[in-house]
């Protein structure tokens, strides 16, 4: 196994750190903090004075740092009598034996009592300026259907409901109710949902579904459009049946084990996994990472566009937020609905302060030009987030200068559904953030490179397969119903380390890169290349807009480079001219073996549902193995991949 090496040039050191976080100052090269402000319960951690003695505390004192992190942020019925008891060979991971408590309550009773004035969630839909503020005590809020909550202890429940309030309540009212949110005997629904203008039949979808699935005993079903919709007897209308039930519904007092919810990974390389996570540990990695990666402070307003089907609409559209008594915006629309400026007209109206978002939009925005960033006032930003790919260095600028003004840190935050919550990342008071770069690790992380022959490295720079070298409370606990796969996928590839399956390069300062995914390593004449290096030099091209690299059998060298381009809106007739000037490129950023093979224009490429490149089916088309495209279940539009093919034949 070789590793892709890649490094950048350029560093920015964030004038908004020292602005914001006056206490924090660095001198020769320590991290200064005024560790009481930061992280109250580190008040008397032995040795630790500042930011970087905090985080190697974190990591070689993990008990203690985890133990008191738990005590002070979660609110707990029963305390725990052990910090953890983990064997990251045998696949055992606990974390805080002994307690209990009820997540519910620590997102929304407690913060209920405190604040009740608060607005816990700001429901973005799909039409601009018909959002919905639901604070703790309204109808919209989760505490209703939570109160409501109509299942007993121990039951599954599927969740299949677009960003809105009775989502969230359904989460919660789960939780509550100590029911485990996805595979199941009941279903929660919309009747349609509706996004961009156009309106999905998901109920539809569930009946179809629920045909196949006889452990499935109910269906209960909101209405998100005014539509009628076929009921069948196992449907029940959910608001009718919220009505129906008592107003008091007593938390459970669930273990800090037990299973708070499953969800599948997106499936970018293969078959979704259904990966499962618990109670107190995840909940406390979620806070604690959204508290600390994006600076949130009381009274901000969070904006995190994924989907919450999405482990990161999970993390931090939810659990995180709202266990930290914050404000968070539900957002049901898309990047460019019903024009490219959707995004910075949201932050304006809503004042949003934290902005999370995807690589895949703002590449996809970066085409549309500056202008319709420029038209909205964006100076309630504060930190600007990126999450699920690696983020090309024209995107990052583009993100940092144009939308942050210059001002705002960006967070390219690296983690995993698996990981629970974000693992890898810079933060907004570190005092430097190196484009592209995830830099370090988070509170109690400890990342380790691998070679070739499976030893760590060492030395810097370096490049290796990414381990994680000790448990956090965040991470899965095993894949459902298949904990061989967890053990076998995680933990048998680099015994004692949880192997996360990317590949990382690590500066001579000791920052992290994310180079992708080690299976996206292509080799071309004997030189080991990741093709998301590649990716990167063609998106620099100011007539593209994204591109996909992937590796094909190439009888002399091995694997040659087959390049899948889109171009920007007004850059459709360079088509010709621009194959040599990519070609030049890459040559003169890279090497000449590194140049494509192919180059094939395509209007989109085909992505899961979270905004990820499926390179895998883009391998199989390329490969000619069109019955071996895999399980598409998550891919967005199939379209995308018909088109490819069609553009494949007439290329080759
Ligand atoms: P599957 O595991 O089913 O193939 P997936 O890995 O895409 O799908 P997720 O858990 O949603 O499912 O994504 C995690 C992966 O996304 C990481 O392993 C990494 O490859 C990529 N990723 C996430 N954030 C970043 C980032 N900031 N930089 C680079 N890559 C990232
Ligand atoms: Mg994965």
């Amino acid at each position: 196994m070789w590793l892709p090496c890649r490094c950048t040039s350029k560093t920015i050191v964030t004038s908004y750190a020292r602005r914001v976080f006056k206490s924090y100052f660095c001198v020769f090269g320590r991290w200064k903090c005024d560790v009481a402000a930061l992280m109250p319960e580190a008040v008397g951690f032995e040795g630790v004075k500042d930011c970087s003695s905090l985080q190697e505390f974190s990591v070689s004192n993990s008990a203690s740092f985890w133990a008191a992190a738990a005590r002070h942020r979660l609110s707990w019925i029963k305390p725990f009598h052990t910090v953890q008891d983990c064997d990251l060979s045998l696949g055992r991971i606990k974390w805080f034996e002994g307690g209990q408590l009820n997540v519910s309550v620590n997102c929304l009773d407690r913060h209920v009592d405190t604040c009740p004035e608060r607005v816990a969630l700001i429901w973005e839909r799909d039409e601009p300026g018909s959002e919905i503020k639901a604070a703790p005590g309204d109808d919209m809020s989760p505490r209703k259907p939570v109160e409501t909550a109509w299942r007993e202890k121990g039951d599954c429940v599927t969740i299949y409901m677009p960003p809105c309030p009775l989502a969230v309540a359904s989460m919660l009212a789960c939780a509550r109710i100590g029911a485990a949110h996805n595979v199941s005997s009941t279903v929660i629904t919309v009747n349609q949902g509706v996004r961009a203008g156009k309106v999905t039949e998901l109920k539809r979808t569930v009946d179809a579904a629920v045909k196949d699935c006889p452990s499935v005993q109910q269906v209960l079903v909101a209405m998100r459009t005014e539509n009628p919709v076929t009921m069948t007897a196992k449907d029940m209308d959910m608001e009718e049946e919220m009505l129906k039930e008592d107003v008091v519904c007593e938390p459970e007092a669930m273990d800090s084990e037990d299973v708070l919810f499953l969800l599948y990974t997106s499936g970018s390389t293969g078959k979704p996994k259904g990966v499962v996570h618990t109670q107190a540990g995840y909940l406390l990695y979620a806070a604690l990472t959204h508290r600390y990666v994006f600076s949130y402070q009381d009274g901000d307003v969070f904006g995190c566009v994924a989907d919450i089907g999405w482990i990161t609409g999970h993390s931090y559209s939810v659990y995180g937020p709202l266990a930290n008594g914050g404000t968070t915006v539900l957002f049901e629309s898309t990047p460019i609905y019903p024009d490219p400026g959707r995004y910075w007209e949201m932050v304006q109206r809503l004042k949003i302060n934290q902005f999370y978002g995807a690589p895949t939009a703002i590449r996809l925005l970066l085409k549309y030009g500056d202008q319709w960033v420029q038209k909205y006032d964006r100076s309630t930003l504060k930190t600007l987030g990126s999450v699920g790919e690696p983020i090309n260095t024209e995107a990052w600028e583009w993100y940092h200068r144009v939308v942050g003004d210059g001002r705002c840190p960006v967070v390219d935050t690296w983690w995993q559904t698996e990981t629970g919550g974000i693992c890898i990342t810079p933060r907004p008071s570190d005092p430097e953030i190196v484009p592209g770069m995830a830099m370090r690790p988070f509170f109690g992380i400890k990342p380790v490179l691998m070679d070739t022959e499976g030893k760590v490295v060492t030395s810097n720079p370096a490049s290796g397969a990414l381990c994680l070298a000790q448990p956090w409370p965040g991470m899965a606990r095993t894949i459902h119903n298949n904990h061989e796969r967890f053990i076998e996928t995680y933990c048998q590839p680099h015994p004692g380390y949880f192997f996360t399956g990317d590949g990382a390069y690590r500066s001579k300062e000791g920052y992290y890169q994310i180079t992708g995914r080690l299976d996206d390593v292509i080799n071309v004449s004997g030189h080991r290349i990741g093709t998301a290096e590649i990716e990167d030099v063609v998106n620099q091209c100011s007539a593209v807009a994204e591109s996909a690299v992937i590796g094909y059998s190439h009888d002399i060298k091995g694997q040659g480079v087959y390049t899948f381009v889109v171009l920007k809106k007004d850059a459709d007739d360079q088509e010709a001219d621009l194959s040599q000037q990519l070609n030049n490129m890459v040559s003169k950023n890279i090497a000449k073996y590194a140049c494509p093979d192919f180059i094939q224009f395509v209007q989109r490429l085909p992505k899961t549902r979270s905004g990820k490149i499926m390179r895998r089916v883009l391998r199989k088309v390329v490969e000619r193995d069109l019955d071996g495209l895999g399980d598409l279940s998550t891919l967005d539009d199939p379209a995308a991949v018909q088109e490819i093919i069609q553009g494949h034949r007439k290329l080759c």
